[in-house]
């Protein structure tokens, strides 16, 4: 299978063997394998040009799922090692060790927490929108404990609330996104990823302001990811924009 050369975790290659896909388009080819590239090097931000039917959405969910596994296997170790802490310090102090404290269903929180997802993508349409959740649901079936929200305009607002907890990947429409962050149902500043898909037709629906606002309120991410169908001036501003470094030019 074409996707484990690329060097993704195994659940996400089981997850693309189930949809039938055997080798990776091109899009898919060279966004993965730089987007992973990240692991030894850091994150580089992309700058991708595709068209809808090339595959790009699988080309920037599955470097994005990964990512989320390997947050989720760090915050893992990390539990471990505090609570291998705490034993030994119970020991060292002759005490009883103490009772592990039970991992938290997050659908079924007992104080409200806003959602602080890692990973963020924004589209331009609902229908967009919601075409990227499905996906991404699809690709993160066997990914365990990732969570998949999608945020829209047009979805019962508490509804939508409730579907955000514990969430790990945002997909969303700008201006409901720019809502939910106002009433405090999900802050941005956990976000490790933000993917802007379809920038071009982003700008043409006037969501300049609102690009702005969610760059500035996911400034502490590593990477950032951007499709476009057309690279005309106006979109290479907005990626002087947003992209922290160069950004590579895929396509
Ligand atoms: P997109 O460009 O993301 O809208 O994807 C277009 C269609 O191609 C979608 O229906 C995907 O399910 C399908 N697709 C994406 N990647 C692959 C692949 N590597 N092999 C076969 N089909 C794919």
């Amino acid at each position: 299978n074409g996707f484990e050369r690329l060097g993704l975790a195994a659940e996400l290659v089981r997850a693309v063997a189930d949809l039938g896909y055997t080798e990776p388009t091109v899009v898919q080819q060279q966004t993965i394998s730089r987007a992973l590239s990240s692991e030894a090097t850091g994150a580089i931000d992309l700058m991708v040009s595709s068209q809808t039917g090339s595959g790009k959405t699988a080309a920037f969910l599955l470097p994005v799922l990964h990512t989320l596994l390997a947050v989720k296997a760090q915050q893992r170790e990390q539990e471990e090692a505090d609570w291998a802490r705490q034993v030994a310090e119970a020991a060292a102090r002759g005490e009883e060790a103490p009772k592990r404290p039970k991992r938290k269903d997050p659908t079924q929180p007992r104080h409200f927490k806003p959602a602080t997802p890692a990973a963020l993508v924004v589209c331009p349409t609902r229908e967009l929108a919601q075409q990227v959740a499905h996906d991404a649901i699809e690709l993160v079936k066997h990914c365990k404990g990732i969570r998949v929200a999608n945020v829209v305009g047009g979805m019962p607002y508490q509804l939508q609330v409730a579907k955000l907890q514990g969430a790990d990947l945002v997909v969303a429409t700008p201006g409901r996104l720019l809502d939910l962050e106002r009433s405090k149902q999900i802050k941005l500043d956990a976000v490790r990823v933000l993917v802007v898909d379809e920038a071009d037709r982003m700008l043409d629906l006037g969501f300049a302001d609102d690009l702005a606002e969610i760059n500035r309120l996911t400034s502490a991410r590593e990477q950032t990811m951007m499709f476009s169908a057309t690279f005309a001036p106006r979109i290479q501003q907005l990626a002087m924009r947003v992209m922290h470094d160069n950004g590579a030019h895929v396509q």
